[in-house]
């Protein structure tokens, strides 16, 4: 017998394969409570569930959007609740693949495979999807999903530096706004967009802040943690205050083992949705501390807000999305901007980037990550390629071992 069967009474560990923790999956949960900021995020998809169907009872719509391009202002202003449906589970990868192809990026095939077993509630009672022309994966897929549930596709342009790039994306969003005013029979006023550009901002701001705290010598909080503390739904007054409440609470909090004692890790490359924190746990189960998130999941959709007092506010938010430093642009030179001006703020002792299996953009683009860090950072890096399985755990966990025995031994 293996391994596996003779070892049920283990404690899941993240580096073990046989027995990793439970994935996250949003079937059949109903919030626990919890008092305190950190807990109160636990309950996040439960809570999420909840408010999307009473927001739909009262008469909002769901809008479905799976990339950090998609504006969720313009959604807001337009009577929508936008829900973020990427998948990050596991179980829906193999019933996806009965129609993807098995070499493709699990955060795809995961996304689909919630369509096909009509296990995403918020999927199901989504009355638009919004998707976007980023990478091919996703592109191909969302003709799948198309096939059977209504879905606007935003057409991004791919060449930030082209003068007439702009411009083309903000016709995308012009279209996006018609399409929702005569689908949900509403007027998307710029007071509407100016009302939600505020909301949006305010959440940025709370969570930035979050993140700053992990600049300090001696972070309160783990990278899972801060990780955890966002919603699938964003501007849910009961999260904002929660943020507030952190921001008050956090900053005298220690970690055990102490955060001084760990490796400080900067970490990048694809998104970690819910359910996908795998290598986030190896790496702080490990003795490091995700100080800072560059990712999708992180800082990167967050640091910059949209411009509230701008005359044309649906400019102001074309602007603000089209900076964003993703893989799918070339070129990309902001994304190494930002790595370096995040390394000089947030002092971590290396960078590691996470590339999902078949991520052909972040994958080939961490050949220039490699080097920045490298040669002009001057710190280690390590490139992480995996995906939802648990089965190279151990290997991973090994490489984060040693990456960690280098930085200790100098
Ligand atoms: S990494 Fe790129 S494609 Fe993925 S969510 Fe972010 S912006 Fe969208
Ligand atoms: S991680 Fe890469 S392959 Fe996967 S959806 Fe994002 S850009 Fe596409």
């Amino acid at each position: 017998m293996s391994k596996c069967c003779n070892n049920k009474d283990a404690e899941p560990n993240s580096s073990d394969p046989c027995n990793p923790p439970t994935p996250s999956c949003c079937i059949g949960t109903t919030p626990t409570g919890g008092d305190g900021p950190i807990t109160w995020f636990d309950d996040m998809v439960p809570r999420s569930i909840e408010y999307a169907e009473e927001q739909k009872r009262a008469g909002k719509k769901i809008v479905g959007i799976m990339c950090e391009y998609t504006p969720r202002e313009l959604i807001m202003a337009a009577d929508g609740v936008p829900v973020c449906l990427c998948g990050g589970s596991a179980a829906m990868i193999p019933k996806a693949e009965e129609t993807l192809p098995a070499n493709l990026c699990p955060l795809i095939k995961s996304t689909y495979g919630y369509s096909v077993e009509k296990a995403n509630p918020f999927l199901e009672m989504a009355d638009l999807l919004v998707a976007e022309t980023t990478c091919d994966g996703k592109k191909k897929m969302y003709e799948l999903l198309s096939r059977n549930r209504p879905m606007h596709v935003l057409e991004l342009p791919q060449k930030p530096d082209d003068p007439t790039a702009f411009e083309h994306w903000l016709e995308e969003l012009r279209k996006l706004k018609i399409a929702m005013e005569s689908t949900f029979g509403t007027d998307i006023t710029d007071c509407k967009l100016k009302k939600a550009i505020l909301a949006m901002n305010r959440e940025r701001k709370l969570r930035r802040d979050l993140a700053a705290l992990m600049t300090s010598d001696a972070p309160p909080l783990t990278g899972h943690e801060l990780l955890n503390m966002k919603s699938l739904i964003s501007c849910i007054t009961s999260d904002i205050e929660q943020y507030e409440k952190a921001l008050e609470i956090l900053p005298g909090r220690t970690l055990s083992p102490p955060a001084e004692d760990r490796i400080r890790v900067l970490l990048t490359g694809v998104p970690m949705p819910h359910g996908a924190e795998r290598v986030m746990d190896i790496i702080e189960d490990n003795g490091g501390l995700v100080v800072c998130q560059e990712n999708c999941t992180g800082l990167k959709p967050i640091l910059e807000d949209v411009d509230a007092d701008a005359t044309d506010p649906l400019r102001a938010i074309a602007e603000k999305y089209f900076h964003l430093p993703c893989s799918v642009m070339t070129k990309n030179d902001a994304r190494l901007d930002l790595i370096k001006n995040l390394s000089n703020e947030y002092r971590p002792d290396c960078v590691i980037e996470l590339i999902w299996q078949a991520c052909l953009t972040y994958d080939i683009e961490s050949a220039r990550v490699r080097e920045l860090v490298e040669e002009e950072i001057k710190l280690p890096y390590l490139k992480i390629e995996t995906d939802y399985s648990p089965s190279d755990s151990a290997r991973i966990t090994v490489r984060v071992q040693a990456l960690f025995e280098t930085i200790r031994g100098r």
